[in-house]
């Protein structure tokens, strides 16, 4: 199916070509058409499906067919790169209209971003900056025909949900609204019950990962986890990794280990200026590192199509994130790769994880790196896969095409 059954206008049509998109996702399969028509929609879709375009295409048609001047869609997000990852998203597919959007976030000035609301037609915004601006009356929001909640269970984890109900008490009574979630958690359910109205669900793929993408477990003990990723950026082809720490101090401190010992990599973590988070984003987006080493929440919105590996160097502390995390790579169909280095005490969550995933993981192993001799504790739960130590590359490269 091509994108052709929505009857864009041809402006949009092109926009949407010029991304290189020739057929709709499932979720915008189902999600374009009952937007269009102006229903309100509660989507449970996770990152990487392609929910942004199935939201933003029928809000720019909508703002086509009866031109105006002033802001008419909202769209809030929980993170700064998620707005301005969506910002970006909505200027390639308007490029041949003349809508406009702004993205509207703490952290950086508030004068550029007062001026750009003057000519937008969509506000892309954090809650609290856009709180801040209508205190401030620097922005009307008395127009607004649709509004979009997107990752509204991550908004309700950071504490927004009072700044959003603030928010929505701004808006028309009378407009859309669209609601997208990776999980329902029973706040967001209520939240949706409140303002929704006879809302279609659609639901893709609700919280299971994303296909194609390839697990492995390498049972590593913690000290030699640098030296096993260090070996992996060697022996395996990554393109880019996005490897994913605990704490903003280990992220920051592992990427200037590898960076110094020449691995090209970057960190993005809550210590960072706006400035500088955009700087590393970029940097990685443009193959300028080959390696960005995050935290979980600066992490969120992080959209670049090539990343190849995604490397949890520290276990991640819920099942969800773990399919969010590994749900950065096999984008669009591209396939991915997801590494995760456990050690023994990592069992119980590893159990979780392969539950929701409903296969065991493949074991991996490196030479010199393996610690499961020891403890048995998954030896005979997972299919292995060794490594001679005699011929490491060429038996290294079968195991991780087994993975
Ligand atoms: P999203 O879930 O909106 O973050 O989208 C995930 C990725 O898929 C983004 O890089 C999009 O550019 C890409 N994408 C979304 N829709 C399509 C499509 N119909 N065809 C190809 N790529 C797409």
């Amino acid at each position: 199916m091509s994108f052709k059954p929505f009857n864009f206008h041809p402006s949009i049509i092109r926009g949407i070509t010029a991304c290189g998109y020739n057929s709709p996702t499932p979720i915008q399969k189902e999600a374009i058409p009952p937007i269009l028509d102006g229903q309100d929609i509660f989507g449970l879709a996770q990152t990487g499906t392609g929910k942004t375009a199935a939201f933003v295409l029928p809000i720019l048609e909508r703002l086509l067919k009866r031109p105006g001047k002033k802001v008419r869609a909202l769209i809030m997000a929980p993170t700064r790169e998620l707005a301005e990852q969506i910002n970006v998203n909505i200027k390639q597919f308007a490029i041949k209209t003349n809508l406009k959007s702004v993205s509207i976030y703490g952290g950086v000035s508030k004068i550029p971003q007062i001026k750009a609301i003057q000519d937008a037609h969509i506000i892309v915004s954090c809650p609290g900056r856009l709180l801040d601006l209508i205190n401030d009356r620097a922005v009307s929001l008395d127009n607004i025909e649709v509004l979009v909640l997107d990752e509204a269970d991550h908004m309700f984890d950071k504490g927004f949900l009072p700044d959003i109900k603030r928010i929505i008490k701004q808006l028309p009574q009378k407009r859309q609204s669209l609601v997208f979630s990776a999980t329902m958690p029973k706040e967001i359910k209520r939240l949706a019950e409140k303002i929704l109205h006879n809302p279609v669900t659609v639901q893709i793929n609700h919280s299971l990962p994303v296909q194609n993408i390839s697990h492995s477990l390498f049972q590593i003990k913690k000290e030699q986890r640098t030296s096993l990723l260090k070996y992996l950026f060697k022996e395996d082809e990554m393109k880019s990794a996005l490897v994913f720490t605990r704490t903003k101090h280990k992220a920051k401190s592992l990427a200037r280990q590898l960076d110094k010992a020449g691995y090209s990599a970057t960190s993005l973590q809550g210590n960072l200026t706006q400035q500088k988070r955009q700087k590393a984003l970029n940097g990685f987006r443009d193959g300028n590192f080959k390696i960005l080493v995050a935290t979980d929440i600066a992490a969120r919105g992080i959209d670049v199509l090539q990343i190849s590996h995604v490397i949890n160097y520290d276990l991640p502390d819920t099942v969800e994130t773990y399919t969010h995390r590994t749900g950065r790579t096999g984008r669009a169909g591209e396939k991915g790769k997801a590494y995760t280095f456990v050690s023994p005490e990592d069992t119980k969550m590893i159990t979780l994880i392969e539950r929701n995933l409903g296969k065991k993981i493949q074991k991996a192993t490196a030479p010199s790196f393996d610690s499961s001799q020891k403890s048995s504790r998954h030896g005979n739960k997972h299919r292995k896969t060794s490594v001679s130590n005699k011929k490491p590359r060429c038996l290294w490269s079968k195991s991780l095409a087994l993975a």
